[in-house]
């Protein structure tokens, strides 16, 4: 089975060029202009980019909360990925309380199989530290789970002391893997949310006052100093504040391995929505929380400018009219998360590239090429070469839609964007050669996604906290 996608202007991180693309079976066969296959399916990108589907590298679907579960499961997440231009997902498995990671691993296993239908993969999320768990990680580096992550949030549920943090980070690396940070100072928060309480300060808003961007910041510095005494690399998620920004700044600047993701959330939505009338501030209840819209431009010059490196959702979607009042008497009982699984590849093509903040190939390198070199994916993925997997989407940087939860695919109830409109469209979205949306339609099979074994750091050709934009110019299209 071949397909040609003709008349396209293919993107990548590197180069952008017209041409067309030609696939054979599930994977890239050539680049180039004019080129012929008379057996080829073929698909008119006149006028659209061709790029690598997105990768979204911070998901938690179907994952237990308070005997409930995130609302989409790796069916309903991954088709609403697929039709927002996301064609990889990496989901974050849980160590169990006193639960080894074996058998974490092969939950989230039988999670995605049969569902998903886009390919997935595992990190995994530790809720200690021990001789044995260290042991487990190696295990599982082998099976392709190469990253782990640690919290110092939520103490007695995740958070792990600065000892196990270096020692977990120490393994890491040893056994080429990489340590993923929540970092948030969480006893300092368990302190002002409990003040905050006691004085009847109950409403969502209490949420973002009671875990301010210092508590972010002190736990980034923190971190990054226990990774540099362990001589590890480290990946700090959902970076939320520029107060923590500033110091993977600095911490770059002295040549420290730190890497850091941002999401949209914190690119688009402000503290401001804390303040919607009624409860309608729970639909923004996450962690980190959403920040002052004052220092949101220090967050997109650094994806610009290379001081950030990948933007993934932290998709945790939970439904308003149920899940969410949980928290109507007591901010701290609502169950932290937001949906995005769905509107991160057009939110940051309007906001990076429309808006002229980045060239379109820093969006692919961000959204995609990142990502993939990061944990282990490329060149399998995040980017259209001969030989890479043909996930590809079809993307009209012209045409606009207006996001709501009746339009979108999402297994939630509201959409934190609800009635924004936004520039640039994905339209035909190919997994593995197969055409997978088109025209409004998903085409695909629950369960044709298949896990992925990602590779150990350094192990790839890249060296990732090394990696600098190639094009960190602010042209657009
Ligand atoms: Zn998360």
């Amino acid at each position: 089975m071949k397909t040609l996608i003709k008349n396209g202007t293919i993107v990548t991180a590197a180069d952008t060029f017209r041409g067309d693309v030609l696939i054979d079976g599930e994977t890239v066969a050539a680049l180039g202009a004019g080129l012929q296959a008379p057996d080829a399916r073929v698909l008119d990108a006149r006028e659209r980019m061709v790029i690598p589907g997105g990768i979204d590298v911070h998901t938690h679907l179907d994952m237990p909360f308070g005997g409930a579960f995130s609302t989409d499961d790796f069916q309903t997440g991954t088709i609403a990925a697929a039709f927002g231009g996301t064609t990889c997902i990496v989901d974050f498995a849980i160590q169990e309380a006193g639960g080894t990671l074996r058998r974490a691993f092969d939950t989230w296993q039988r999670k995605a199989a049969g569902k998903a239908v886009v390919d997935y993969g595992f990190h995994m999320i530790l809720r200690a530290y021990s001789d044995a768990i260290g042991a487990e990680m190696a295990e599982l580096v082998a099976q392709g789970v190469t990253s782990f992550k640690l919290f110092t949030a939520y103490p007695g549920v995740f958070y792990l002391d600065d000892g196990s943090i270096f020692r977990a980070l120490g393994r890491a690396r040893d056994i080429g893997a990489l340590i993923c940070v929540h970092a948030e100072n969480g006893l300092v928060i368990a302190a002002l949310v409990q003040e905050a309480l006691a004085r009847g300060d109950v409403a969502p808003r209490f949420h973002a006052l009671t875990r301010p961007p210092l508590a972010e910041a002190e736990a980034t510095r923190r971190v990054i100093r226990l990774a540099q005494l362990a001589g590890a690399p480290l990946y700090v998620v959902h970076l939320s504040a520029a107060e923590a920004l500033d110091e993977v700044r600095a911490a770059r600047a002295e040549g420290a391995q730190v890497m850091a993701e941002t999401c949209p959330q914190y690119l688009f939505l402000s503290h401001e929505n804390y303040e919607e009338p009624g409860f309608a501030g729970a639909k923004y209840v996450m962690s980190p929380p959403l920040r002052s819209a004052a220092r949101q431009e220090e967050l997109w010059r650094g994806l610009r400018n290379g001081e950030l490196q990948a933007i993934a959702t932290d998709h945790c979607p939970f439904n308003f009219a149920s899940d969410k009042q949980l928290g109507r008497e007591d901010f701290s009982k609502i169950p932290n998360g937001a949906p995005g699984i769905e509107t991160r590849m057009s939110l940051t093509y309007d906001g990076g590239v429309a808006a002229g903040r980045f060239s379109v190939n820093r969006w692919v390198e961000l959204t995609a090429t990142a990502p993939a070199r990061i944990f282990g994916l490329f060149p399998r993925k995040g980017t259209i070469a001969p030989g890479s997997d043909a996930d590809i989407v079809i993307f009209n940087p012209g045409a606009r839609t207006t996001i709501s939860a009746r339009t979108h695919h999402m297994n939630v109830d509201y959409n934190p964007y609800e009635g924004r409109t936004v520039t640039g469209v994905p339209e035909t979205v190919l997994s593995r050669g197969e055409v997978i949306i088109e025209n409004g339609r998903f085409l695909g099979k629950p369960g044709r996604g298949r896990y992925l074994k990602r590779a150990p750091q350094g192990a790839g050709e890249a060296n990732p906290w090394k990696t600098v934009p190639q094009d960190a110019s602010p042209r657009t299209r």
